[in-house]
């Protein structure tokens, strides 16, 4: 997943991981060390695996 600070003109993200706890960790801290930037689009990703059948 991935997360961006929506606080205009700040653009941080945080670096891109599976742990979705890391990732909010990251923005926590981003939040204590700037004050009002407490919105943030967070993204998820998921994977497919596909499995061919034969008829
Ligand atoms: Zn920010």
């Amino acid at each position: 997943m991935s997360a961006q600070c929506l606080h205009e003109g700040c653009g941080w993200e945080a670096d891109k991981g599976d742990d979705v706890a890391g990732v909010d960790r990251q923005c926590m801290r981003h939040a204590s060390l700037n004050a009002y930037h407490s919105m943030f689009r967070r993204s998820f990703e998921d994977v497919a695996i596909v499995q061919q059948v034969r008829q």
